[in-house]
């Protein structure tokens, strides 16, 4: 990841006035090698600097006590900052999850959000990121799951979907995705490799529209960060192209892939995700059958259950066959839909969605439930939009 590299412009006069300062955070450790020879120092500076970066989470380069003091003075002289996306706003919900406005690296003021759920929402389950060992108990919480934003809004237009009606404001750099995943590990003090953590990709936007950022990220969350690929999913509308590159990355750096499916056949698709009309069901199938598996991985299945549209016992039954036809070692999520202003869908009844649970399982597909987490502040599925305020649901 080189793109901040080139916007570089060494700032010889008054750097201490109003100057636009280049972030350091979403640099590789190749870049910011690069970054350290151009200052004249070795290039295993840069492992020291991505290791304050992204292990320690030091936010400011004064406090980078591993560089020697005049390096740190002349990286912030030149122009550079740490530049991490810093917590604007915290909203917390009776049930323990946190949504944050993210202050971006951009400069337009734009926010990011990313979403904190203490014990997660049960979407982790059966698609083979349980531990082998359970682990003590360490924390006031016992795993949790950490939800980011791939993009400022999205343009992928799904009808149910609350981020849709922000369309596309831009994309987010590497820095400002895995920046969202440093700040709420620093803000709840996880030591990676030892707490339980997942994290989704599963916020605003569609990341395999923002391929390289968001593979980007990734790699520095493996590789400088520390955490593991298998307790990472990607979540994706069914981007065709997306998946096809997908399904190339090495198993060390690939997390676990997420479709979207949400409806039962391609014309009820087609309706509520209009995507569906360039990349239909049968070709998202064939593409999803690339991406490989590593032992005890399935591939996730998402399912949103609109009331009357998705979530009748026809569609169940048309669902069970269409993941047998698949061949795909797969699960399902189902997700009864979080309501939005102005979205014209219901919720289920909550007996369409035991029933509609019920016949998958009796069919021997493993199927879970996601629990609505945060649906009081906004947090939940398909509710995020910069909300600062929202009405109670
Ligand atoms: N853009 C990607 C990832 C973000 S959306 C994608 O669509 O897969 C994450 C999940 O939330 C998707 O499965 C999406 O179908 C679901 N979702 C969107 N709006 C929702 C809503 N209002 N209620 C419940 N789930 C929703
Ligand atoms: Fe975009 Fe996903 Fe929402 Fe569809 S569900 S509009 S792809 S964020």
């Amino acid at each position: 990841m080189t793109a901040n590299l080139g916007q570089f412009v060494p700032l010889d006069a008054h750097p201490s006035q109003n100057v636009r300062q280049n972030p350091l955070f979403g640099l590789d450790r190749e870049a910011l090698a690069a970054r350290m020879v151009a200052a004249g120092e070795p290039a295993w500076r840069g492992r020291q600097l991505a290791e304050a970066l992204y292990r320690q989470r030091l936010a400011g380069i004064d406090q980078i006590t591993t560089l020697p003091k005049a390096l740190r003075q002349r990286l912030g002289d030149e122009g550079w900052e740490v530049g991490r996306p810093k917590i604007a706003q915290v909203f917390q919900s009776a049930d323990g999850t946190e949504r944050y406005l993210i202050q971006g690296q951009d400069r337009d003021g734009q926010t990011v959000e990313a979403v904190w759920m203490p014990e997660g929402d049960d979407g982790e389950s059966g698609d083979g990121s349980e531990p082998d060992q359970p682990e003590e108990e360490r924390k006031s919480w016992d795993r949790a799951t950490i939800c980011v934003s791939s993009q400022v809004g999205c343009a992928v237009n799904c009808q149910f979907c609350l981020t849709a009606r922000l369309g596309l404001q831009r994309n987010l750099t590497a820095g400002e995705i895995a920046g969202q995943v440093v700040d709420v590990l620093d803000r709840h003090a996880v030591e990676v490799g030892k707490d339980r953590v997942n994290l989704v990709f599963m916020g605003m936007g569609e990341p395999f529209l923002n391929y390289d950022n968001f593979m980007a990220a990734v790699r520095l969350l493996v590789e400088e960060a520390g955490l593991s690929p298998r307790r990472m999913t990607v979540s994706t509308s069914g981007i065709v192209p997306g998946i096809e590159r997908f399904a190339l990355e090495p198993d060390e750096i690939r997390p676990k892939l997420a479709i979207s499916l949400n409806a039962p056949n391609d014309a009820v698709r087609g309706e509520i995700m209009p995507i569906n009309r360039k990349w239909p069901i049968e070709m998202v199938l064939e593409a999803a059958r690339k991406v490989p598996l590593r032992s005890r991985e399935r591939i996730t299945f998402e399912y949103v259950l609109l009331g009357g549209v998705t979530d009748r016992p026809g569609h169940a039954r048309e669902v069970t066959r269409l993941i047998r036809r698949s061949g795909l070692a797969a699960k399902v999520n189902l997700i009864a839909w979080n309501p939005g202003p102005g979205i014209a869908y219901t919720m289920p009844a909550p007996d369409a969605v035991e029933s509609f649970r019920a016949a998958l399982a009796g069919e021997g597909i493993p199927v879970y439930l996601r629990r609505a987490r945060g649906r009081d502040i906004y947090a939940a599925c398909g509710q995020l939009k910069r909300t600062v305020e929202g009405p109670r649901l």
